[in-house]
């Protein structure tokens, strides 16, 4: 007589199958999926802080840009303690030569904006612009700009910025505080960064913007800052009485920095009362 296993294995076949999908539907499946207790996440890479010996590895968060030429860009990292002067930090470009200075002009836990105008075929400015969010530069600092910031609590103290485009913006708009006053100049409306900020009045600033040529719709002045005619019909002169409380910043180029100089002290304005913000 002959015996078939068909029907055996058949049965073993069926009974495996079952025993699988009662295995797969109950809670007792062959992987029991329990609460994770450690989970392996990636690090948050902390910020660097900056110190004035060695470069430091500092991340790029994020930019907007301010004006077509020139970006507000975030770094992770922090300054070592909230000092009394004005700082800027040093950045450095892929070659140790490239070696350039900017102004932090806000700091938060962790992070400082840089206001990076970008020159015309300008090494670091250029290169700045084109990083990557989640890219680093190196960085150290900071080093004291100017020391003895401008008196903001005494009254009647009254200080005036006056400022030419990015660089000078740069430079003066940590220093803008509650009832100062902001000149600021550029050649067009693209030099003048930040601008919506002061405007919008957040800082409490009294803002007078002149570009050095004509648009339409533009409802500033017109005319160089540096000329006779606007400081004294903004400022009046160095000797009038009521003028005796008024200090004056100026921050940009050399040129536009000498040049309203000149005319301060054409205006009689002592060197007392006129302090340069990069000096
Ligand atoms: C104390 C200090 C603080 C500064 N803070 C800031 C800041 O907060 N933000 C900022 O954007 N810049 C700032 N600068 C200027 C900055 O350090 C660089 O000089 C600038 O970014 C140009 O560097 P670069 O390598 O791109 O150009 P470079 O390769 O050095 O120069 C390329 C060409 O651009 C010309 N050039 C250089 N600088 C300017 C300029 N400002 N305008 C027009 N042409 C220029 C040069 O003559 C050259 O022909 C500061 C400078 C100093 C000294």
């Amino acid at each position: 007589m002959r015996f078939s296993l068909r029907p055996l294995s058949f049965s073993v076949g069926i009974s495996m199958s079952a025993a699988w999908a009662y295995y797969l539907h109950s809670n007792e499946v062959f992987f029991p999926i329990v609460e994770a207790k450690e989970v392996n996440a990636i690090p948050q890479i902390p910020p660097c802080v900056l110190n004035r010996d060695v470069f430091s590895s500092c991340r790029y968060v994020r930019g907007t840009f301010e004006t077509p030429d020139t970006k507000r860009m975030t770094f992770a990292c922090e300054l070592p303690s909230s000092s009394e002067t004005l700082d800027c930090i040093i950045l450095r470009g892929k070659d140790p030569v490239q070696e350039r200075a900017y102004v932090p002009i806000a700091k938060r836990d962790g992070e400082i904006d840089l206001l990076i105008q970008r020159v015309k075929r300008g090494t670091v400015s250029m290169a700045l612009h084109a990083l990557l969010v989640g890219e680093t530069v190196e960085m150290k600092g900071p080093y004291p700009l100017m020391q003895g910031l401008p008196e903001k609590a005494l009254k009647p103290t009254k200080n005036v910025f006056i400022a030419e485009g990015a660089l000078g913006m740069a430079g003066v708009f940590p220093l803008l505080h509650d009832g100062c006053v902001l000149m600021l100049s550029g050649k067009t409306i693209n030099d003048l960064p930040l601008v919506d900020d002061v405007l919008s009045n957040k800082k409490g600033v009294e803002a007078f913007l002149s570009l050095e040529s004509g648009m339409w719709g533009w409802q500033g002045s017109y005319g160089p800052l540096h000329k006779k005619e606007i400081l004294q019909g903004k400022l009046g002169g160095g000797g009038d009485p009521s003028n005796k409380n008024t200090f004056l910043y100026i921050a940009g180029t050399e040129n536009f920095v000498g040049k309203v100089e000149d005319t301060l002290t054409e205006l009689g304005w002592g060197p007392e009362r006129v302090k340069r913000v990069f000096s």
